[in-house]
């Protein structure tokens, strides 16, 4: 899987991309990233690549010239292209899973106000927000969308079967996860989890995951009643 990241701000991705699963991975080849210095394509002198907004308001725009010029210079017209920015779609698992499907993907990070709309228009496929709240810069959002997404990429975990159960999948949030010591500050480990019972641990960790979501995300405790009732 390649990720190949837009950015004026190149340095942001050093540490996270060495750390972890991540960091194994690039390393191992599994995931690569081309990390695409925005700046490099500007013809300005000072390699400035922002300017005010048509029509007034606060903040700068970044500038269409120094985008267009990087993505003509290093996609190579196979990759899913998407911009990071509060108004796109929600990124969630199923998002996540379809965008793992592509061999290379390609994700522009926006600041200040964010991108000249013709870059958008003419370049992206899709827009995606990781959440109802403003970050000041794609950077956050692009390395969120490259972790989830490279979680499904064969390899790169260490345990594949922990997709299965994890938070989200059949719309229930994931049961409480306990281990040694069996007692910690006066509070044990339900009984039920060291019983070598597995299917008595199954239910117990079912109602525990409709527990849950029903308190927390009735939104998606919803769906998973009615893909219940629909019998899928
Ligand atoms: N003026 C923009 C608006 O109101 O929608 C916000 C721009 S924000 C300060 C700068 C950049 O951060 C955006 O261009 C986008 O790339 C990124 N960004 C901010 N919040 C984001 C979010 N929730 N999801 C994805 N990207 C985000």
């Amino acid at each position: 899987m390649i990720f190949r990241i837009y950015t004026l701000f190149p340095e942001f991705f050093e540490s996270p991309l060495r750390s972890g699963l991540m960091g194994k991975a690039v390393d191992s080849g599994i995931i690569k990233f081309e990390i695409v210095d925005i700046r490099h394509y500007s013809e300005d002198r000072f390699k400035r690549c922002d300017d005010y907004p048509y029509g007034g308001g606060s903040g700068m725009v970044l500038q269409a010239e120094p985008y267009a010029m990087a993505m003509e210079a290093n996609e190579s017209g196979n990759a899913l292209r998407v911009y990071m920015t509060p108004s796109g779609r929600p990124l969630d698992q199923n998002l996540v899973k379809k965008m793992s499907g592509y061999g290379e993907i390609s994700i522009l990070c926006g600041h200040y106000e964010g991108i000249d709309q013709r870059i958008i228009d003419r370049y992206v496929d899709e827009e995606i927000s990781i959440g109802d709240y403003v970050l000041s810069g794609g950077e956050f959002a692009a390395l969120i969308v490259a972790d989830a997404v490279s979680r499904y990429v064969p390899g790169f975990m260490s345990n594949e079967e922990s997709l299965i159960e994890e938070s989200f999948e059949s719309n229930l949030l994931e049961y409480p996860q306990y281990t040694r010591p069996c007692e910690y500050g006066g509070v044990e480990v339900p009984d039920v989890l060291l019983s070598g019972n597995h299917s008595k641990i199954a239910r117990w960790r079912l109602e525990k995951r409709i527990e849950k979501t029903r308190a927390i995300r009735p939104d998606l405790y919803k769906k998973y009643l009615m893909r219940k009732i629909l019998g899928e």
